[in-house]
């Protein structure tokens, strides 16, 4: 999978692209990330990319022509129609199911807003699709396409360590949809506070149970929305049922 970045600070990227577990998916090509900076694009010598906005205000607004440049230099590189997506908070607000789309894909074209936005125009000709982090104002996009970036490189098969590991996750409807559940290491005890037992008994499937009640739980205390959600979609099971409301835990409902 191919995703090109249209940013004016590649140089943020970069060291993102080479840290951690996720360099193996970067590095090898398995998410392959290319980063195209529409200053390049730009003409004259001052290479402007931005200017004020039509009607004033504060803040500088993208100019159209050098994203318009960078995009069709992009598109007749991979010449596969990828779909172009620009962060924004318009846009709809990335979660577990957006990501597993992406992950599953042939790539996009990211487009990195700056200053107060782009211009329109451009939007309007070769936006696909409009991509939120959340209900708050990042001064760039750049930070949005790390957190996709991110999260689809770690569901790439041979990305974690353990193939499956990102099963037990949070969020993954393959498994039940729910929170992860705590976990803990080294020393047994900690500040004269010991692991649960159960997690030094060596039984497995007492373990899987603890686990599973205290995914139960915590969500049930966290996100009752999502309890609600594996309820309706029957991935809870009649001693799921039973564990709840032996606590009092109901979820939404
Ligand atoms: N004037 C705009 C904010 C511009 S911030 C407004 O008030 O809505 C500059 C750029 O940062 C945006 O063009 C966008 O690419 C990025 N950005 C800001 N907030 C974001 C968010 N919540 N999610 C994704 N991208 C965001």
């Amino acid at each position: 999978m191919r995703f090109d970045l249209l940013t004016l600070f590649p140089e943020l990227l970069e060291p993102f692209l080479r840290v951690g577990i996720n360099r193996r998916a970067f590095e090898s090509g398995q998410v392959d990330v290319r980063l195209t900076n529409p200053r390049d694009f730009a003409h004259g010598n001052y290479k402007r990319v931005d200017d004020r906005p039509f009607g004033g205000g504060p803040g500088m607004v993208m100019l159209a022509e050098p994203l318009q440049a960078a995009l069709q230099a992009v598109q007749a590189d991979r010449a596969d129609g990828a779909p172009v997506v620009l962060f924004s908070p318009v846009g709809r607000r990335l979660d577990h199911a957006q990501v597993v789309r992406w992950a599953d894909s042939a790539g996009a074209v990211l487009v990195c807003g700056r200053y107060e936005g782009i211009d329109q125009r451009f939007i309007d000709a070769h936006v696909d699709e409009q991509v939120s982090l959340g209900d708050f104002v990042l001064s760039g996009g750049e930070v949005a396409a790390m957190a996709l970036l991110d999260a689809v490189a770690r569901l790439q098969p041979g990305v974690l360590g353990d193939a499956d590991s990102h099963l037990m996750d949070s969020f993954n409807p393959e498994l039940d949809g729910l929170l992860d559940c705590p976990h803990y290491t080294r020393p047994e005890q900690w500040n004269g506070t010991p692991v649960p037992p159960v997690l030094l008994s060596g039984h497995h499937e007492q373990i899987a149970r603890w686990r599973r009640e205290q995914r139960l739980a915590l969500t049930a205390q966290y996100r009752p929305d999502l309890l609600e959600q594996a309820r309706v979609q029957g991935r809870l099971d009649a001693q799921d049922e039973r564990f709840l409301a032996r606590h009092g835990l109901r979820g939404a409902t």
